[in-house]
């Protein structure tokens, strides 16, 4: 397969920050052949117009639960103690693998058309997540979330389980598939489970996604439980020693953020969430300084309200200099690298995240014949502060179009709003009950 962009403004992000006022882009199997004028002897099999449009690096959703969809707008104004203890958990008691794959199905339908093209997920029953992640075409990074309480109390799969899980379908979809695995958090795993799973990663060269300090109140009891700051409970615990993505991680101690520097940590931060549930303010600012890979991800649409990544770049960058007082924090095209190369480097996809010949074929293209996007007096600031995700009107993963003109080309979007709506009713539908507790 080999597809043609023409005449098409291009946002290469690579290191320079280049910006190409007009080029073509040359597509060849799953890489970019050429940016600039397509070779002489190219041949494509589909020619797409690109005047007025901006080919940017499609969006690396670098932390969510995608098959929470099902939980939009069913915790809302709530905080993060009573929104998993009266809302989240109890839903969840009745979870199906059907309920996960069509969840899932519909997050993919949302996170294509907004321009994303690859996700990092950590939900349950994520066989059927891969099969999403195999039929739309989509890269993902997937683990199945493990809490450590106790193998009857995981949810369809319990450590060994979670390891066949890693092992069945590790470079699966083509090579477009990566799994780790997935503690859910200091907060709810004892100190002996993070222990275990740490070193079954290292022994299995399997990197880790975990949830970290989301709270003053996780940070306090951390310290009167284990006289360590969450941060350094999974340092001590071993949770660092192979790479891992840490999910907020918005409580820090100076020296948390030299361990999280030290052991290469990634720090996925999504900022609608934190304001959504109140959970505090994200200042990536001394992470960022001290060399942090810091990655942006909308959470699950039960916290986010939706799997829009360009909403999520634009909040990154306002929250961050609301919370400051630093207009001047996360500048320019900071929170689109966040959002790209960033989350492609955290979820083991390095060749993306830049367009560039050579590089993955990962790439969005976004309609600038938009009312909300004249003039264009600077093109990155249009597209962080004015864009949205409804702009985008191309999806290329791997060289595939998934997305063209306003048509999912490898999903039935009918079929699955219907079936995900159906099943969203019947799992809150069920006889709820409580399987654990959060204790802030
Ligand atoms: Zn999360």
């Amino acid at each position: 397969m080999s597809l043609l962009i023409k005449n098409v403004s291009v946002l290469t992000l690579d290191e320079a920050g280049s910006i190409l006022p007009t080029a073509d882009i040359a597509i060849e199997g799953r890489l970019i052949r050429a940016i600039g004028a397509a070779p002489p002897d190219f041949r494509p099999d589909e020619v797409i117009d690109g005047y007025n449009h901006l080919a940017v690096p499609g969006f690396f959703n670098a932390h969510c639960h995608s098959p929470m969809t099902f939980e939009r707008g069913w915790a809302e104004d709530l905080p993060l103690d009573r929104w998993f203890n009266e809302r989240i958990w109890v839903a969840e008691s009745a979870l199906t693998p059907d309920d996960v794959y069509w969840g899932a199905a519909l997050a993919a339908c949302e996170m294509i058309r907004g321009g994303t093209v690859a996700f990092n997920d950590h939900y349950f029953y994520m066989d059927r997540v891969a099969e999403v992640v195999e039929q739309s075409g989509l890269k993902a990074t997937l683990t199945w979330c493990q809490f450590g309480i106790g193998a009857d109390r995981e949810v369809g799969a319990d450590l060994p389980g979670a390891l066949a899980f890693v092992d069945r379908w590790q470079g699966g979809a083509g090579g477009r598939l990566r799994t780790v695995l997935g503690p859910h958090s200091p907060y709810v795993c004892p100190p002996e489970f993070l222990r275990e799973i740490s070193a079954l990663a290292r022994e299995n060269q399997v990197p880790l996604h975990i949830h970290l300090a989301e709270s003053a109140a996780q940070m306090a009891n951390s310290l009167a439980a284990h006289g360590l700051t969450p941060t350094a409970h999974l340092e001590a615990c071993g949770v660092f020693d192979v790479p891992c993505v840490a999910a907020h991680a918005l409580y820090l101690a100076a020296d948390d953020v030299a361990i999280l520097a030290r052991h290469g940590v990634t720090v996925a931060r999504c900022p609608i969430t934190y304001m959504k549930l109140a959970m505090g303010a994200h200042d990536a600012r001394p992470l960022l300084a001290a060399g942090v890979n810091v990655a942006l991800g909308t959470d699950g649409a039960g916290s986010n309200g939706d799997m829009d990544m360009k909403a999520v770049v634009r909040f990154a960058a306002l929250l961050q200099k609301h919370h400051t007082g630093d207009a001047q924090a996360m500048a320019g095209d900071l929170p689109l690298r966040l959002a790209t190369v960033n989350g492609a480097r955290a979820m083991g996809f390095p060749e993306s995240g830049v367009l560039a010949p050579g590089r993955a074929a990962d790439l969005a293209l976004f309609d600038l014949d938009r009312p909300h996007l004249y003039p264009r007096h600077n093109l990155v600031a249009n597209l962080v502060h004015s864009a949205r995700g409804s702009d985008v009107t191309h999806v290329i993963v791997d060289g595939r179009l998934l997305y063209r003109d306003g048509e999912l080309l490898t999903l039935d979007e009918e079929r699955i709003m219907a079936e995900a709506d159906r099943h969203a009713r019947r799992m809150v539908g069920q006889p709820l009950r409580i399987v654990r507790e959060y204790k802030s």
